[in-house]
């Protein structure tokens, strides 16, 4: 693949043709590559190479053999990590030790976890049985979708990717990806890497470019996609399931959130402190799993206020290839600027950045990069703008509460229900209190901690469906129920 143009892959190879864009290294501003933005028909031509793919040989891979060449395409993956790694800081200027422990190192593990559960998963039957002895014999066979759309966006680029890639391949589809225009390199170079492990051509597309206008919009819009899977943000997901709506396409949509934390009295405060600091600040803050509404019980407010300051003023912006770099730039300076509103807005309504709350001086070569300052505030009340709409930056709004009745109506008051956490010592009241989040996933005492089984997902503006384990399974197939009469007489 070529550094300096990244082309779109179809049918097994990367192919000419698109209009150029510049792929821009956040960290310092300079331009990383070309990328060549798929027309319509590009686009078509892809999901053409999809549909052939899908009639051809792979139609006819049994599970195990699907996992084989899976298993072969994570081993490829970790061979190629420092590859991998380097587009994915290229594009998104996150910090080495970041790249390599949570997008490159899941991105093998989604594909092992998925062969692993396609080759022994199984499909329900049952009996049917009337009063009078005649019975009926009911299964269920699970059917590739067909041609999937993997559209996803630029905070985890190849993890998100591959998260959706590999469940969608296990149950036999194929699929035309289109990474998010900000960070192009990982899915490109992952179709060469696909080739080398052996996946027939066709079987995975990439077409890359913009949203609306775009090849996103062709792609949702294309004759022949058979279903959607996407990543991004919730008016996008609206936007996509309008255009979708002729067809009656199928989608499962992980959307953005504004997720709370809740601190209790009883928490073990410095281990509260340390996994607070990470859900806010991991990836600055661009992780859709991150915490932007902090809760405190009031006894402890002062404690946990003074404990994440402390925290935050110990991260590290700079150079990602810098060991001592905790903490990567923003994605673009578009995304800058919408972040960088939020501050002017939580002054106005009565917010105190008790720490950060501007654009930091960073050393010379830097300059040029899109670096936001993490920031905390208290003062804020939980109607203000800053805590109530999704910033998706390296940003929190601290508040006190007293009861544990108010601090669930506080963290459930969202139309989001994305993510939560519960920080107590008090395991009953963390069952109590978990349970009680209007969310997709709610942890107690930890934050980021996965299973890939489980299921993921969000509730209202979150999200529509779950992946995840046989989640994934379910929305990657299409079910057959097949009902066979066990008698001679006729049934029903
Ligand atoms: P985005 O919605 O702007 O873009 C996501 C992808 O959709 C990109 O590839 C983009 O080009 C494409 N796109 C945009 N408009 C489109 C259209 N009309 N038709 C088809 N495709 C279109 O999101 P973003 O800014 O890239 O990512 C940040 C958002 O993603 C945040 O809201 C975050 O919470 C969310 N997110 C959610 C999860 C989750 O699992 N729930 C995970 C990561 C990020």
């Amino acid at each position: 693949m070529s550094t300096d143009t990244i082309r779109n892959f179809i049918g097994g190879e990367y192919v000419e043709g698109g209009m150029p864009f510049e792929n821009v290294n956040p960290v310092d501003g300079s331009v990383v590559s070309k990328v060549l933005e798929a027309d319509k028909s590009l686009v078509e031509e892809a999901v053409a190479a999809a549909r052939r793919a899908l009639e051809g040989p792979w139609g006819l891979y049994t599970a195990v053999q699907r996992a084989e060449v899976m298993r072969r395409i994570a081993a490829r993956i970790e061979e190629r990590a420092g590859d991998l790694l380097a587009a994915e800081i290229a594009d998104t200027g996150k910090p080495l030790a970041l790249a390599r422990d949570l997008d490159v190192s899941r991105a093998s593990q989604n594909f092992r976890a998925f062969a692993d559960q396609i080759a022994s998963a199984g499909t329900e039957s049952f009996l049917t049985e009337f009063p009078d002895g005649r019975r009926a014999l009911n299964y269920a066979l699970r059917k590739p979708l067909g041609v999937v759309a993997v559209i996803v966006p630029w905070n985890l680029p190849l993890l998100l990717l591959t998260w959706k890639v590999a469940p969608a391949i296990a149950c036999g589809n194929t699929v035309v990806v289109k990474p998010s225009e900000e960070t192009p390199s990982s899915a490109a170079l992952l179709g060469e890497i696909m080739a080398e492990a052996g996946l027939p051509d066709g079987v995975y597309n990439v077409v890359q470019g913009f949203g609306p206008g775009s090849a996103g919009e062709f792609l949702t819009t294309a004759e022949g996609i058979d279903g959607i899977t996407f990543t991004g943000e919730s008016g996008t997901g609206s936007a996509i399931m309008r255009a979708a709506a002729p067809w009656v396409r199928p989608v499962s949509f992980e959307l953005g959130g504004k997720n709370a934390a809740l601190v209790f009295a009883d928490a073990d405060l410095e281990k509260a402190i340390a996994g607070l600091t990470r859900s806010i600040f991991t990836n600055s803050g661009q992780v859709c799993l991150c915490t932007e509404r902090v809760y405190i019980q009031r006894p402890i407010f002062d404690e946990v206020v003074a404990g994440l300051a402390e925290q935050a003023k110990a991260l590290r912006m700079g150079n990602p290839y810098d060991e001592a770099t905790t903490t990567g730039p923003l994605i673009s300076q578009k995304h800058r600027s919408k972040v960088f509103s939020y501050f002017a807005k939580a002054e106005a309504e009565g917010g105190l950045a008790v720490v950060g709350g501007g654009v930091p001086q960073m050393p010379a070569g830097l300059e040029g990069g899109s670096w936001i300052e993490p920031t905390l505030w208290t003062g804020l009340s939980h109607d203000s703008t800053p805590m109530r709409e999704e910033i998706f930056g390296p940003v929190a709004g601290l508040v006190p509460f007293d009861t544990e009745e108010e601090a669930v109506r506080l963290a459930n008051d969202t139309p989001y229900g994305l993510a939560a956490s519960v920080w107590t010592g008090d395991l009953e009241r963390g069952h109590r209190v978990g349970g009680r989040m209007r969310a997709g996933i709610s942890w107690v005492n930890t934050w980021y901690t996965r299973d890939l089984r489980s299921p993921f997902g969000g509730v209202g503006l979150s999200g529509i469906g779950r992946e995840g384990g046989l989640n994934s399974f379910h929305f990657y197939t299409e079910p057959t129920n097949v009902c066979v009469a066990l008698s001679n007489e006729e049934v029903l």
